[in-house]
C-alpha cells in the first residue's frame, strides 16, 4: 500500500527504530517536493517525542476515541476531512480511504501557503487515488473571520458549510475558532495537553501512522450500525475523562520506564 522512501537503503530493515525513522524519511522527502513545510519537520519532532512516553502504541483510550470519532463521522450531514502537508506526506492512501469509508471529502488546508504547496499536496494526494478533491483552487476559497492565519482560507464546499471537521494534525488556533462556529471538532494529536486536544470535542491521542488505519478498520465495522446506535456511542463518550486517563496511563508508563532505567543502571 505505502511506497518505501528508502531508496538508498540506508535503513536496514532490521533497525529497531526502523518504522519509526521510515516516517522521519517520508517527512524529509515531502519536505523536499513542497508538500511539507519545513515547520513541519518540528511538528514531527515534537510528535515522536510525545509518542515516546505513549509506548509507541494505540492506547485503549485512544481505541475509545477512535470509535467515537467515526461514529461521529458516520453521523454527521457534511464532514469533511482537512489535510495538512505531513499528513499528506505521511498517510495520503490511509487518507483516501478514511474519505471513502465514511463518506467525508479530503479538503486541503494548509498554515504555511509557500507558492506551489497546494499543487504538491494535491498531486500526492491523487497519485494515492483521491477523486473529490476540495481546497484546491485558490481562486475560490473563501475566508473564516475567526481565524488570522492562512488557515482562515477555506473552500465554501467543504469547512465553510461543514458540521464537523476532523483534523489530524492541528495548531489549536483553528481548533479554537471552528469551536467558536460551533462545528463539532475531531483531533488526533500525541500531545494529550496542547490546546488542539483541550478544545476538540474528540481527541484522538495517538500517531496518524497508527490512528487512521485503526479509524478504517471501525468505519467497516460502524457502518451497518444504526443511527441510534452511533448517536449513542457519541454521547456515551467523555473525552475530558478520556484525557484524564490517558494522562495517568502516561503517568504510569513514565513510572514503569523509571523503574526498568533503575534495574539496567544499577
Ligand atoms: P497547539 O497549537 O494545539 O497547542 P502546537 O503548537 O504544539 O499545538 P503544532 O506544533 O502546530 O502544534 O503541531 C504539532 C502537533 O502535532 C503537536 O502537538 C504534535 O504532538 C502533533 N503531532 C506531530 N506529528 C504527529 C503525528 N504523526 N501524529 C499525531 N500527532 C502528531
Amino acid at each position: 500500500m505505502r511506497e518505501d522512501v528508502n531508496h538508498d537503503n540506508t535503513l536496514p530493515k532490521d533497525h529497531p527504530r526502523y518504522e519509526s525513522l521510515e516516517y522521519r524519511h517520508r517527512i524529509i522527502e515531502g519536505m523536499k517536493n513542497l508538500v511539507v513545510s519545513e515547520a513541519g519537520l518540528i511538528a514531527q519532532g515534537r510528535g515522536e517525542c510525545f509518542d515516546y512516553i505513549l509506548g509507541e502504541k494505540t492506547s485503549r483510550f485512544a481505541e475509545k476515541a477512535i470509535m467515537a470519532a467515526v461514529a461521529l463521522l458516520l453521523i454527521s450531514e457534511k464532514p469533511v476531512i482537512s489535510v495538512n502537508g505531513n499528513t499528506a506526506a505521511l498517510i495520503p492512501h490511509e487518507l483516501v480511504s478514511l474519505s471513502n469509508a465514511v463518506s467525508a471529502p479530503l479538503e486541503i488546508n494548509i498554515f504555511y501557503g509557500k507558492e506551489g504547496r497546494v499543487k504538491a499536496i494535491t498531486d500526492v494526494l491523487t497519485d494515492a487515488g483521491a477523486l473529490n478533491l476540495l481546497g484546491t483552487d485558490e481562486s475560490e476559497m473563501v475566508e473564516i473571520e475567526e481565524l488570522s492565519s492562512n488557515r482562515r482560507r477555506v473552500d465554501p464546499n467543504g469547512i465553510k458549510i461543514a458540521d464537523t471537521i476532523f483534523v489530524p494534525l492541528e495548531d489549536g488556533d483553528r481548533t479554537e475558532a471552528l469551536k467558536r462556529l460551533e462545528r463539532k471538532v475531531i483531533a488526533i494529536d500525541l500531545n494529550p495537553i496542547s490546546r488542539t486536544a483541550i478544545w476538540a470535542d474528540i481527541t484522538i491521542v495517538d500517531n496518524i501512522v497508527r490512528a487512521v488505519p485503526k479509524m478504517i478498520e471501525v468505519a467497516e465495522e460502524l457502518k451497518n450500525l444504526k443511527k441510534e446506535e452511533l448517536i449513542k456511542i457519541v454521547k456515551d463518550f467523555d473525552n475530558k475523562k478520556n484525557i484524564q486517563d490517558t494522562l495517568e496511563m502516561i503517568k504510569q508508563y513514565i513510572e514503569e520506564q523509571k523503574e526498568a532505567a533503575f534495574n539496567i543502571l544499577k
